[in-house]
């Protein structure tokens, strides 16, 4: 059986959303086994453009089955929004093709407003949430505060758990934020419109994917951000509440006995962050605008100027060694085009030492980029298809990505649509 993840290498908006959509030809089941709905992937189609949240990549693929694992931040109120939106842009979305894990938790309506509030507390020392409620939500979780989303197969008893939570909470928000508690009704408000419509959708995720793996049916599991948020290997405290590594997906996905067969990484062409935390490549001033600009680069979910800079190789060697990553996809090749020469951060500079290696993550405050460039190239390449195609200033760059982070790159993608990708041989 094939089993291929698909990761972020970075910080995140590497454009695996894109990838996803290219490569759900070649599978049957598309799983997304962590984060929630706190990042975007933007996906192009024929069907039309579209910025999924939550909901996996494949949902645009006839006969594909997608999946919410276990490991996932369920939010009903916003996975339903998202599932309507998407379904007025004319996608099918049913109980065929979405099914949800009852062992998925639940994000409760309160885990976005403690967000919000925290974030409002730190004021400048913030650590530049989405404020979808993602890191109280991971923290009820490991406190076993929160449901799961089997548990609302049973009204008769579900109520008396979410007012018993409920109780807890509103200590929280009414002693250490002054804010307004929860009451009986908004939770019999919340199960009603937003719980209620996602009942169809839950499954015993174990069997069926035991049942899908028997049946020899491909997998592909779809991870949002990148190494670089991952819990337990990212730039700490600036990372994600959950693991955005490839190993988490056996685990997070409802198959914990399931070996990958492949992964892969995804590098964009140049580097972006959203939000808080160290970015030893940033770019400033015009320089960064430009090709903020170029690469239309603010966030799907928030809007947000994503910071830029050049390719970090550094970062990226080690965030392909987290993912184990067997094979790289590149992507935004495209942006790059039209300038005379183009940077690479090949090393860093901590202490007056030079270091390729990704230092802890309070040195990363104190490292310097250490530039380099490349010759860049005028041509347009965005309908480039095949490896020769590409101008050789472009391939050069290519190459010396794939030596310094010694993976292969055998897919490069030059422009956001489906058929923008080239295969190198
Ligand atoms: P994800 O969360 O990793 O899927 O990334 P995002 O969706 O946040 O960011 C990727 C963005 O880049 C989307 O708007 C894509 O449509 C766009 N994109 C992806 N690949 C390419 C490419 O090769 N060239 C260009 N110009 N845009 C791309």
């Amino acid at each position: 059986m094939e089993a291929c993840a698909v990761v972020g290498i970075n910080w995140g908006d590497e454009g695996k959303g894109r990838v996803v959509d290219w490569l759900t030809e070649k599978y049957d089941l598309v799983i997304r086994y962590q984060g929630g709905g706190n990042a975007g992937h933007t996906v192009i189609n024929e069907k039309g453009k579209f910025a999924l949240h939550l909901l996996p990549s494949g949902i645009f693929r006839d006969g594909v089955v997608n999946v919410l694992g276990p490991g996932v931040a369920l939010d009903p109120e916003n996975l339903w929004k998202e599932i309507q939106e998407v379904t007025a842009q004319g996608v099918a979305i049913t109980p065929e093709n979405l099914k949800i894990s009852d062992r998925a938790s639940l994000l409760l309506p309160w885990h976005r407003d403690l967000d919000a509030l925290e974030e409002a507390r730190l004021k400048d020392r913030k650590y530049g949430s989405t404020r979808q409620g993602i890191a109280p939500f991971y923290s009820d979780k490991y406190q076993k505060k929160t449901i799961l989303a089997g548990e609302l197969r049973r009204p008769d008893r579900v109520m008396a758990r979410l007012e018993e939570l409920m109780t807890w909470k509103n200590l929280t928000l009414e002693r250490v934020y002054g804010a307004a508690p929860y009451t009986r009704e908004m939770l019999e408000k919340w199960l009603e419109e937003s719980c209620r419509p996602i009942l169809p959708f839950l499954c015993d995720m174990t069997t069926y994917l035991r049942e899908a793996r028997a049946q020899g049916k491909r997998m592909l599991f779809e991870a949002q951000l990148g190494a670089l948020r991952d819990l337990d290997y990212g730039i700490y405290p600036y990372t994600t509440s959950s693991d955005t590594t490839a190993a988490y997906a056996p685990i997070g996905s409802g198959l914990p006995d399931l070996k990958l067969t492949e992964v892969m990484g995804i590098v964009k062409a140049y580097s972006t962050c959203v939000g808080e935390g160290p970015f030893v490549c940033e770019m400033f001033g015009e320089e960064a605008e430009e090709l903020r600009k170029a690469g239309a680069e603010y966030g799907a979910k928030t809007g947000r100027p994503r910071r830029v800079g050049p390719i970090d190789l550094v970062a990226t060697r080690y965030g392909v060694q987290v993912q184990g990553a067997t094979a790289v996809a590149l992507t935004k090749l495209d942006v790059l085009t039209g300038r005379e020469t183009i940077p690479l951060c090949v090393r860093y500079r901590v202490d007056g030492e030079e270091t390729d290696r990704f230092p802890f993550p309070t040195e990363l405050a104190d490292a310097e980029p250490v530039l380099e460039t490349m010759p860049g190239w005028q041509e347009d390449i965005s309908k480039a298809r095949r490896w020769e195609e590409l101008p050789e200033a472009a391939r050069n760059y290519v190459e010396r990505i794939e030596r310094e982070i010694g993976c292969p790159i055998p897919f490069i993608s030059v422009g956001p649509e489906r058929e923008c990708m080239i295969l190198r041989s």
